[in-house]
This record gives C-alpha cells, structure tokens and sequence, in this order.
C-alpha cells in the first residue's frame, strides 16, 4: 500500500493521541497577545482553521504563505495551517532588511504575508496580494474555525521554500517537499531519542530550516514546545528550570550565552542529566564541549547539515564504546560533525568537498534550474563544505563556499561586498569570515577606497550597508588597504586575504 507522507501526519496524530495535553506554551512576553498555553486539540483546531481561512481568501493548493516572525506559537501553527493543507509555508528571517524581505516575498510568489508587529514597517516597502499583521489583522485566521476542504495529500509536493544566503548574491528557495521534511524529521527524531516526555524549548528560530524538522517531530511524539523569542542566556536557564526543558538545538554562539550565564546561575544550573543540547552551524570548540558536558551537565549532540538538506546529514553522539575514555577525549570525538544518519549516503570528491545523497536533499531551487542542476550535479547534492570522510565519520574542516556564518546565519561575501560597492568611496572590496570567540566568524571587509571621493571612515561604511543588508550581516570590521591580492586574471584571492587571521587554526571555519 502506498500511503503518502505530509506534514499533517505529526499534527494527526498528536490530534489523536495526546489531545488534552498542552502542545505549547507561547511566549509571554511578545507584542501580540500570548496564547498562553494551548493544547494539541487545541493547535489542530487552530491549524483547520488557518487552512479553512485560506480556503475563504481563495488561496489554493500550491500557493505561497510568507511569514516572517520571531518564534511563536502562532509560525509554530502555520508550519501545519498552511502546508498541511497543500499550501507552501515561506519562513523567512525575521531579521532581514525590507529590501531583502522584498525580494523574496516577490521571487517566491507569495500571495500572503504575515508579519510580527515588531517589523510591521516592512509593510510600507513589501506588498502582497493579501496582508496580516500578526495578533491584530490576523485573528479570525485562527479563531475563525470551520472545516478546511480536502487536499489531496501529495508526498512530492513543495510544503516549505526557505530562502539561504547561499553562493550568489541573492538568496536562493530551497524547495523542500513533505517527503523531504518527513523523512528528515522522523530519523532525525528517533536519532535525537525525541519521545513523549521531551519539553522542547525553541532556541532555535523556527525559520531557520524549519528550526531543522522539530516542530513536526515533536509535535508527532506528543512532546511540549517550549516558545522563546529573544535568545538570552540567563532566560534560557530560567525556562529550562520553569518548564522542566529536556531537549533544545541551538547554533554555537547561543550555547556561549548558556555557558557564560550558568557562571553566574545562583545555585545548580537547572537541567543537569536531563537536558541534551543539539548544535550545528560551525564546529564547536573542543573546551565548549567539554564545558557543556561538564559545567551544565547536559548531553551535547553535534549535527551537521544545510538548509538545503533539511537539514540532517550527520550526527556526534555519545556511543558506547567511548564510554571509558577522559572527557577531554570524549569532548574531541564529538567534535567532529558526525556519522552519517540512516538513509544518508556521504562522500567526499577529488577536490575536498562534501557531497551528500538523501531522501531529504533539496527538490530544487526555486525557480532556478542552473543553481538546482550545478548543486545535484552527478547525483549527489554539493555542499560547499570542505572536510574528510573516515572511519564512517565526517569532519568539517574548511568552506568551499563563498560563505560565512556568523553566529549561526549564513552571510554570503558577495552581498556584503554588492553592498559596499554601492558607496561612491569604495573602489575595491573583499568580504571574509575571521575567527572570533562571540560569534564564530566576524564578518569583516578589507576595502580600498577611492582617494577622489574623499575622507570616509569605518563607521560610515558600516552605516551604509545597513541600508541595504540585514544588521548581522553588516561588517563588523573593516580594513582599509591600498591593494588587494588578486590572480594574474583579476580574481580576488580570498584564501590569500583570510591567511593571516587563519593562522595556526587546525580548521579553517570556526
Ligand atoms: P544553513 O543552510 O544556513 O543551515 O547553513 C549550512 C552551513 O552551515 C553548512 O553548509 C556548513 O557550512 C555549516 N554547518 C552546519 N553544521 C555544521 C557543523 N556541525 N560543523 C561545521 N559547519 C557546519
């Protein structure tokens, strides 16, 4: 029997199984009301009637739903509302500027859009056909209720397009249909032990990689979210203690704020043998490991994987078989990025590079074949990312990719370097990552400027892009130098430019 796989499944059968017990708990403190707690009946009546909603405004099946909010129970919603019913969810980051948001509320097509009263402003500049502003306009959305017509469950069908800073300068849509982010979701679920007990506290922006396949596996195991809007580290101990947290994944700069609050923490830091931290984005340092496993108390898990994957290729955990060693040992082994997850085929090709077969890799990219056609090339999806491949596990060691990840968001050098370009003052400009304790990578630009236009300072460079560029990926450094290396043909060395501040490193991506 063939019985298609959608979203839907992990909402139904919470529906089913666990309808009076509290599904999520909201975020308090939020500009729209709170919706305080609310039970897994609750949220399925929620999510019919978003889908019943859409219905009325003669949205169908195929159509695009953007939304661009700081985590809350009402996007924790819509990953349900909308595409389990046919439509296509469209996460975007909520920290973007409304240039950015513009163009990708325009490329994916969306026909409504719903925003969080804090970037209501970006209404002035972005339109579509029907607009929301979150906790206001949009209540009878969810209040309304009445039954959604039926969509006729397809497992190939797009259920999210979420925009990447990849290797061009504008953001890509990484198709992802139910299939991908089933699959993904169930064996990243089960690898991760996710269980009827978990209270899952969303460190994570749910944008970010559909915050990795969580909301649909937890609410498929009946487990409580946990909604937290603003990352603070000291919060996040507060709710972990409050709520009884088991289980979060977080990016590495977010588990330097747990760390650096739990030095202040009055009393025993709350969750110690009970919580497991997931953490992907950079290779966390060996002593963060360490901290964490030893300060907290707290499982560490590294993944490793990209939007483009849904994202779960790899996965460091704790195995049997380390059990002996010091924890320093321990610490370095689950520092590489991990073995392959069931269902995952990883290799890595003549040049370095990390290539990847899954049944959740990217359908494509939104309308863009030549991206779509370069990334599957041969089959194997390309990462970017460089590393080695041995004794069944993979380490990250270098980025083929013209990207940065500062604290945990991808940057790609050629929108900085667009930006800056845009100054009359700047004659020539290379964007590079250097390796910093707070964010990872710091993104900096070396420029040269032009003597013509006139004296210009850091501060002004830096004022400028945040026109046109979401704040983290602004420069937060910039050099100014009279020439930079370039190859007998006038490319931009950047191996040559990042060397320096490289030196010494075992890996060079941080
Ligand atoms: P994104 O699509 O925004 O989630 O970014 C994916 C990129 O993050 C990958 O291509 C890697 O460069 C990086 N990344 C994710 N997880 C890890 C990890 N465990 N170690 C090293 N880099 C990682």
């Amino acid at each position: 029997m063939f019985f298609p796989l959608t979203v839907r499944d992990f909402l139904d059968r919470a529906v089913t199984v666990y309808p009076d017990r509290v599904a999520v708990v909201d975020e308090p403190d939020q500009p729209a009301p709170s919706w305080g707690e609310v039970t897994y009946a609750e949220l399925g009546r929620r999510a019919r009637s978003q889908a019943a909603y859409l219905d009325g405004l003669g949205v169908p099946p195929g159509a695009r739903v953007a939304i661009v909010s700081q985590n809350s129970a009402r996007l924790l919603t819509s990953f349900f509302g909308v595409s389990g019913w046919g439509r296509i969810l469209v996460p975007v980051n909520f920290r973007l500027a409304a240039a950015e948001v513009k163009y990708i509320v325009e490329h994916s097509g969306a026909e409504v859009l719903l925003v969080d009263p804090e970037v209501r402003g970006l209404l002035d500049t972005v339109t579509a056909k029907h607009t929301f502003v979150i906790g206001e306009s949009d209540e009878p959305m969810w209040t309304t209720g009445g039954e959604p017509q039926p969509w006729e469950a397809d497992e190939a069908a797009t259920a999210t397009i979420n925009y990447t800073s990849g290797t061009t300068a504008r953001p890509k849509g990484v198709q992802l249909t139910h299939r991908n982010l089933w699959t993904n979701a169930s064996i990243f679920g089960w690898q991760a032990g996710v269980n009827d007990r978990d209270v899952y506290l969303h460190t994570l922006p749910m944008f970010h990689a559909n915050g990795w396949g969580m909301p649909y596996a937890v609410t498929g195991m009946g487990g409580r979210h946990v909604v937290i809007r603003k990352i603070d580290g000291a919060e996040i101990l507060r709710r972990v203690e409050r709520h009884g947290v088991t289980f979060m994944c977080a990016a590495p700069a977010v588990v330097q704020a747990v760390l650096d609050a739990a030095k202040t923490w009055d009393g025993e830091v709350p969750g110690r043998d009970r919580v497991r931290i997931i953490v992907a984005g950079a290779p966390p340092p060996t002593r963060t490991i360490e901290r964490v496993r030893g300060e907290l108390g707290w499982e560490f898990i590294q993944i490793y994987g990209l939007t483009e994957t849904s994202p779960l290729l790899t996965m460091s955990r704790m195995r049997e078989e380390w059990d002996g060693l010091e924890p320093l040992e321990q610490a370095r082994l689950l520092g590489r990025a991990g073995a392959p997850a069931v269902g995952v085929r990883i290799m890595v090709d003549d040049d370095g590079e990390v290539l990847a077969q899954s049944n959740h890799n990217l359908d494509a990219y939104w309308e863009n074949p030549d991206a779509t056609a370069t990334a599957l090339q041969g089959g194997w999806f390309h990462t970017g990312d460089g590393g080695t491949f041995e004794d069944g596990h993979l380490t990250i060691a270098d980025r083929k990719k013209d990207v940065i990840i500062s604290g945990g968001e991808n940057v790609t050098s050629i929108e900085v370097e667009d930006a800056l370009m845009l100054h009359a003052a700047v004659r020539e400009v290379a964007v590079i990552g250097i390796p910093d304790e707070k964010w990872g990578e710091l993104v900096t630009a070396l420029v040269v400027l032009d003597p013509e236009e006139g004296e210009v300072s850091a501060e002004d460079l830096i004022a400028h892009t945040r026109q046109h560029l979401a704040g983290y990926k602004c420069p937060k450094r910039i050099e100014f130098r009279d020439e930079l290396a370039r190859t007998a043909t006038g490319k931009l060395q950047k191996f040559k430019l990042r060397a320096p501040y490289w030196e010494g490193k075992e890996r060079q991506v941080n």
